[in-house]
């Protein structure tokens, strides 16, 4: 089966490919590079998971899977939540997100509670839709620590990785534990991938 990874991101698009590459009879597709980006103007993860795929899958006539994530802090109601992307602002940086979560949190003692939640979703030309989700729970540290990953990564300290951030872990640690890793697992079972022409007997 030939799916298209609908995200324009290049860091989830390299995380995405590592995890269902591993996924046997799943060929991975670049996304067309002059496709427009897609507004995120859902309300939750899901429909801005669904709104991606559905778009590059209508564009390509292929299968599409997108990836939704958000970042949820406790002790601030939750936030920045679904727009984690553009917590400091529309096009903000990763450093400028981390450094406006730090600040909010200056006078938050630990443990400082979070959560990522990843939602994603394959749509096909013929309508058929998968969906699937995974969290990983931790906390948010006081300074950054570590240069693997992107995003929030050297901030978020994972419950069971002895304290590190998920920057400091490597990529295979990441995925095993990770939300985008659980969501894509989760999906890959759902799939029921037909065997080929050259596989039937
Ligand atoms: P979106 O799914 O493109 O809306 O991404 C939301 C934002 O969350 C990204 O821009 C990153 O800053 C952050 N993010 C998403 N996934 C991860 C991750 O695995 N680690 C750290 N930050 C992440």
């Amino acid at each position: 089966m030939r799916v298209v990874l609908a995200t324009a991101n290049p860091d989830k698009a390299a995380e995405m490919a590592a995890i269902l590459g591993a996924v046997d009879g799943v060929e991975l597709l670049e996304r067309p590079k002059d496709l427009a980006d897609v507004a995120e103007s859902g309300t939750t993860l899901v429909e801005n998971a669904e709104l991606k795929a559905t778009a590059v899958s209508g564009a390509t006539g292929s299968a599409a899977v997108a990836d939704d994530t958000g970042l949820f802090v406790e002790a601030l109601d939750g936030a920045p939540g679904i727009y984690a992307a553009r917590y400091a602002g529309e096009h903000a940086t990763y450093v400028q997100n981390v450094a406006k979560l730090l600040h909010a949190l200056e006078h938050v003692r630990s443990p400082r509670r979070a959560t990522f939640r990843t939602a994603v979703v394959l749509v096909e030309p013929s309508g058929r839709r998968l969906v699937a989700t995974g969290e990983l729970h931790g906390a948010i540290a006081r300074t950054p620590s570590g240069t693997a990953g992107f995003g929030y990564d050297p901030v978020f300290i994972p419950d069971g990785a002895g304290g590190r951030t998920l920057a400091e872990l490597d990529a295979d640690e990441k995925h095993a534990l990770s939300h985008r890793g659980r969501a894509l697992r989760a999906l890959a079972r759902q799939l029921v991938v037909a065997p080929t022409r050259d596989d039937a007997d």
